[in-house]
């Protein structure tokens, strides 16, 4: 092969149809949800198969060619987006979309990396089984990049993070060498359990091409409530309540201030208020359960029941049909994106322990509204988690850019508070590009030490997303 032809060369290992060279053709690979970042690329990879995949990195690590991985392209810290050097090749995983195997007797199913998230709920529903990992971002991101990610989601809560749903793995190593590691077992104390070291590793110690998940029953019941509240000490109160009362019930528990839920309201198609008048924070509530024995109905009746008698809830309207647990979830779901609408936003992933969530918000709150006056801070998410998106809208007419400008100042005065609180400054999105710089003043020397030495030993030729994660 000649040295310098690498599209032609690539082309001959996985089909000249697989190339992309053309800049029209590359642009959708090139930028993300955020706009945060515009990258450049020589060629966008289209591997069809898991040998595919290896002859890709043999040829990568042999001519030193930067290999940046890309799944659905929804990850948030830019970690997917090849460098504005253009010298980074995108390898997307979109052509291994095959369901391999479907196991209902043993709630497994085994995908190839570029299913869509989406699509491996549905194989699940197909099979009467319920994969649970769920995210606004389902109809687009693919489990390679979930897996990647360590993604979280509204059904941590009940079902743990994708780390948790994870059997076995199919990886292949920066040279081009495939790692089996597709195993379906529940049990397994064999040595190290390497499959741990490629989840959440952001694609920079090898690209993972399919992987064995679990599985669950369907729910057989489901309901939901939405609640109006005064104040996140009361939506903890709450949780507390119906944690203790529904235990592996509880599926999801999301919290919601007015401001994010009156951005819905403004710009979410489909979007209606379940509740008659405004409260300041609301409570999305969610009980199910893959076996007829619960009385979830009578439960959740119970669980609000004991809060309104202790005068925790103002208002609450439960779902009565399916139709409105998904309008409920319609509105949790697209609070992400209505920040768009309303001008810059300033975001922050952190999670804090789950009983500090008050005082963490009211002090980031003040905080934030002390440095930009006006801003409107739209802190919502995971609270049964401890995970907030701590994001911060800038005040009505004033100019974007200015006010996005502060990213980095107002970073630096939530994550010192997230840290008082012993919290994480990422709690889902991982860290990519756009945090990297934030890691050494959270890790300490010896994890970082670790982290360099796992880095080295896998990636030796740093050709496996360079530039992510590790400063
Ligand atoms: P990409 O964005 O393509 O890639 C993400 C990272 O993984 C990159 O570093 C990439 O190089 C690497 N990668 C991708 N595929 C592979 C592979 N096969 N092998 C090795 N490395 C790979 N995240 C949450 O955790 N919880 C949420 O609730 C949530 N909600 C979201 C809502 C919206 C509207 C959006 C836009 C995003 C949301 N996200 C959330 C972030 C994002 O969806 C997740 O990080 C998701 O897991 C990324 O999957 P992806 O396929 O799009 O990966
Ligand atoms: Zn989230």
């Amino acid at each position: 092969m000649e040295p310098n032809n690498h599209a032609e060369n690539f082309g001959k290992l996985i089909g000249a149809g697989n190339v992309i060279t053309d800049p029209v053709d590359q642009a959708p690979y090139l930028v993300e949800w955020r706009d945060l970042y515009h990258g450049r690329t020589p060629m966008v990879l289209r591997p069809g198969s898991t040998e595919d995949v290896g002859a890709i990195m043999r040829y990568a690590s042999q001519n030193g060619i930067a290999i940046v991985p890309q799944g659905g392209n929804t990850g948030l810290v830019g970690g997917q987006i090849p460098r504005e050097s253009g010298l980074e090749v995108v390898l997307s995983l979109g052509r291994m979309n095959r369901i391999r195997a479907v196991d209902p007797q043993g709630f497994t199913i085994t995908v190839e990396a570029g299913v869509v998230l989406e699509a491996v709920q549905t194989a699940a529903e197909e099979a009467d089984r319920l994969f649970p990992l769920s995210l606004g971002a389902q109809g687009s991101c693919q489990i390679g990049g979930n897996i990647s990610t360590n993604a979280g989601g509204t059904a941590v809560l009940a079902y743990g993070n994708t780390r948790d749903l994870v059997l076995g793995l199919e990886v292949v190593l920066a040279n081009g060498e495939i790692w089996n590691g597709l195993r379906t077992l529940r049990k397994d104390n064999t040595g190290y359990d390497l499959k741990q070291l490629f989840i959440g590793a952001e694609g920079t110690l090898g690209i993972i091409t399919a992987a064995a998940l679990k599985l669950f029953p369907k729910p057989k019941k489901l309901e939901a409530a939405f609640v109006g509240l005064a104040s996140p000490e009361d939506a903890l109160a709450l949780f507390s309540i119906a944690k203790a009362q529904a235990g592996p019930v509880l599926t999801g528990f999301e919290l919601m201030p007015r401001t994010g839920v009156e951005f819905c309201l403004r710009h979410l198609g489909g979007a209606r208020d379940p509740l008659t008048g405004p409260h300041n924070w609301y409570a999305l509530m969610e009980l199910s359960s893959g076996s007829d024995a619960f009385e979830i109905r009578a439960l959740q009746e119970a669980i609000l029941a004991e809060a309104f008698e202790t005068g925790l809830v103002e208002d609450a309207a439960f779902a009565q049909s399916l139709q409105q647990v998904k309008d409920f979830w319609h509105i949790r779901h697209g609070m992400s994106e209505v920040q768009k609408e309303e001008g810059g936003s300033i975001k922050h992933d952190v999670s804090v322990p789950v009983a500090l969530i008050p005082e963490f918000l009211a002090e980031a709150i003040a905080a934030v509204e002390a440095f930009v006056p006006g801003c409107r801070p739209v802190p919502f998410g995971h609270l049964g988690d401890g995970n907030i998106h701590f994001n911060v809208s800038q005040p009505e007419g004033a100019d974007k850019a200015a006010f996005v400008a502060k990213w980095d100042e107002m970073n630096t005065i939530v994550h010192g508070i997230v840290h008082k609180f012993g919290g994480s400054i990422s709690a889902e999105h991982g860290i990519g590009r756009l945090k990297k710089d934030l890691l050494p003043g959270v890790k300490s020397k010896v994890e970082l030490d670790l982290m360099r030495r796992l880095k080295q030993a896998l990636d030796p030729e740093g050709i496996l997303n360079p530039g992510r994660v590790l400063p």
